[in-house]
Order: C-alpha cells, then structure tokens, then sequence
C-alpha cells in the first residue's frame, strides 16, 4: 500500500513525457506529477487526478500532505483566490502554473483532462455552487461536511452529479478510520449484546473572528461544523435512519461569537429498532467521544473522531479492557482520497455518497425545527 515503492522508472517513462507535454522541462517534474502514474499496469493504468477547491487550514494542512499516501489519488490543480497560496502551495506540489486556477477561472477545469475530481474544501455556503458547477465541469465530486447548508442544496447537488454521469462523495473521514470502522462491526453485530443506548458528544470551544461564526457562510453554528460527528456516528453505529428527533439549544445571544449562530443543541434520535441516541454539539466545551450501551456492556470511543489518537475501551460481561488495532496502511485522508479514486476506476458507489450527506442534513433540519419549535419531530420517509 502507499505510494512508496515509486520508482524512477516511472519518472523515466512518463513523466518526462508528460512535462514536455505541458511545455515544461521534464527537470520540474514535481512530488505530484513524479508522484506516480503506473506506467506499464495496464490495470490500474492512471491515478485519479484531484483539483483541490480552497486552500485554507483543512486542505493545506490534513488533506494535500496525504495524497503521498495514496494508492489510487495524485494532487493535480489547485483553486484558491489567493495568488500567493496558488504559487506558496503549486510551488510546493510542483503544480505546474496552468493547472492553478482563481476562482473566477474555476469552470475551464473542464478543459483539464488530468482532472478527474475536484475536492470542495470551502465554508459551508459554498459547497453547493461548487460541486455542481464541478459537476456540469465533467468532473467527479468529494465535498467537505457538512455537504451543504440544506435539504434543498443536497438535493440539487446530487441531481447535478447524475446528471454529469459523475461521482458525488461527502468528506467523512471517519469512515475510513480503522477504530471507527470496528466500531460500526461491534456495535452492528451485537458484541456488547444488542444496542440499546448510543451517547455522542463533539465540541471545542471555537475561537471568534472565523466564517463558522458568520451564518451566511456557515449555514448554522456547533451543529453544522462539529456537531454532525455526533449525529453521523448515531446513524452509522445503528445503520439505521431516526424516526423521531428531538433537540434543546443554549446559546448565550450575549456573547458576541453567536449573534448569527447557535452554541450548544443537545439532541435526542429515536432508531426504528428502539435505540436511543443521546448526543451532543457545542462550540463552548470540549468534547470528542462516543459511547455504545447494550445489554451486556458498552463501546467506549474517547477521542472517536480525531485526526489521530481514537481511543476504543470496551466493557463486556464486566471485563474492561482497551481495545488497540496496528497501525493502518493508510490513514483516514488518504484512506478516502483512494476509495473515490477506486470508485470512479472500477464504476462503483462510494460507501459516503452524496445520500449520506443528504440523510444528514435532514435531521440537522429537524434537528434546527425541533429546538425552535420546542417540540418532537417525526421524520417522514
Ligand atoms: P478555512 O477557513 O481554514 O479555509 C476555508 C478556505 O476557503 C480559505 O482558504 C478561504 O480563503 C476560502 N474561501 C473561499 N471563499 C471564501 C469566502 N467567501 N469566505 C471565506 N473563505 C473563503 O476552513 P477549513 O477549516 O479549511 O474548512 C473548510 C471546509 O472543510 C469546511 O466545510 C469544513 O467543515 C471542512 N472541514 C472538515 C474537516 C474534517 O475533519 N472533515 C476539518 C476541518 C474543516
């Protein structure tokens, strides 16, 4: 797994190539161009080409380093609106100066054949233009979370992928995590007895003078940004869509970083199968874990979703033990950067398409209704 055993064959017999082709001398052949078509493996003949959209703390940070671990993703192009990070970042990847592109230039991706998908890694008010216009670009999709502001956002970005006839995928990590994926398997196939209760908490006390704040860019506060974790995990710990969803906020209006948005909702889910998910969101306190009760024990996960460090203890028949994996091939960011490469190479359905990112932001809506309207709702199918 990984990119490791690139060789300079490789660079020899294609990348030279490729340069000259661009009009550049094979000597700028860089980590993204050198980082590795596989020349001669007619089956996996070509990594998928990613252009990555908004080049702030998640992209630069967590999302670009780790395409170098990828098998199937290559970083290609680049769209920020800032000249300075298309050449700090395109300096840095060796992304050649006609595959960065201003915004304004956003559409002529279509004229880019080395890019297969396009990464969405802007504030949330964005996603939606973004992924579709990518989409009527010819170009597959993995979008950040929250997948938009709304229902009706999700809807049309997935109509617009259909279609293109292109792959829409939302950006949740955690479901390519190693621990979080054990505990879908546990907690689905009963080894702590059969659930009867999940817990879920996701806060940090977030900084003022930042988009999140801002609800025209953000589309909500806590629950939008850090508070999905928690409601993802209920559903993918359950397998299961809630009929009922109820939800209590507290923000304190005074405090100048929630005029536009909410601080804390404390929600309940009510699964089909009569689980019960108590979670929790909060911009105001720290909290990163899960917790699945059943007849015989619990799962616990504390940090759950980090970028590194998930914790897993499990209490079964009154035995509590830690439970450790090794080490994964590779991590959760190049784990979803290969698996929609996959897809698109071997014509499958993403396991985070763009439905899951809808199911999502239909309870986030209910979630939103129940608090204002003090009140249960029942979701409809
Ligand atoms: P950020 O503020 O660091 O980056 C946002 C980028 O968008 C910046 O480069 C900014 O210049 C650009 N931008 C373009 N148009 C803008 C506008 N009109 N207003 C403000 N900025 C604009 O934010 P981030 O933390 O990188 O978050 C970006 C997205 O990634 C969000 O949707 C967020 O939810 C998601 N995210 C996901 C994870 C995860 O673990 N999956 C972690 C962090 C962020």
């Amino acid at each position: 797994m990984g990119s490791g055993n690139m060789g300079s064959r490789r660079e020899v017999l294609g990348i030279g190539a490729g340069m000259a082709a661009l009009g550049l001398a094979p000597g700028l052949a860089s980590r993204a161009f050198a980082a590795d078509r596989k020349i001669g493996d007619a089956a996996a003949d070509r990594k998928i080409g990613y252009a990555i959209v908004g080049l702030g703390y998640y992209a630069t940070r967590q999302i670009m380093p780790n395409f170098a671990g990828c098998e199937n993703a290559r970083l290609v192009a680049l769209v920020s609106g800032t000249p300075a990070k298309l050449e700090q970042y395109g300096s840095e990847y060796g992304i050649p100066p006609s595959y960065r592109y201003s915004y304004d230039q956003f559409d002529r991706i279509r004229d880019n054949p080395d890019i297969d998908a396009v990464y969405i890694v802007l504030p949330n008010s964005l996603h939606a233009e973004y992924s579709i216009r990518a989409a009527q670009a010819g170009k597959h999709v993995l979008c950040e979370k929250p997948m938009a502001t709304s229902v009706a956002e999700c809807q049309a970005m997935i109509a617009a992928s259909r279609k293109a006839g292109k792959k829409l995928m939302i950006g949740y990590r955690s479901r390519f995590e190693p621990y979080n994926r054990l505990a879908i398997e546990l907690a689905r196939g009963g080894h702590v007895g059969p659930t009867r209760l999940i817990t879920a908490e996701h806060g940090f006390p977030i900084q003022p003078g930042q988009w999140r704040l801002d609800k025209a860019l953000s589309g909500g506060g806590s629950m939008m940004d850090i508070g999905i974790y928690s409601l993802n995990a209920a559903r993918y710990l359950t397998g299961e869509e809630p009929v009922e969803v109820s939800a209590v906020e507290s923000t304190d209006r005074s405090d100048p970083r929630f005029r536009t948005v909410e601080d804390r909702i404390s929600f309940v889910l009510r699964f089909p199968s009569g689980i019960e998910a108590n979670c929790i969101s909060s911009y105001s306190s720290a909290h990163n874990g899960y917790r699945v009760i059943g007849t015989q024990g619990w799962i616990a996960m504390e940090p759950a979703t980090p970028y590194v460090g998930q914790t897993m203890t499990i209490r079964k028949d009154g035995v509590t033990a830690p439970r450790t994996l090794p080490p994964p091939a590779r991590n959760q960011f190049a784990g979803q950067l290969d698996h929609l490469a996959e897809c698109i190479l071997k014509g499958t359905t993403p396991i985070v398409a763009g439905e899951e990112g809808l199911a999502d932001m239909r309870v986030i809506e209910a979630i939103y209704r129940s608090a204002a309207e003090r009140r249960h709702i029942e979701m409809t199918a």
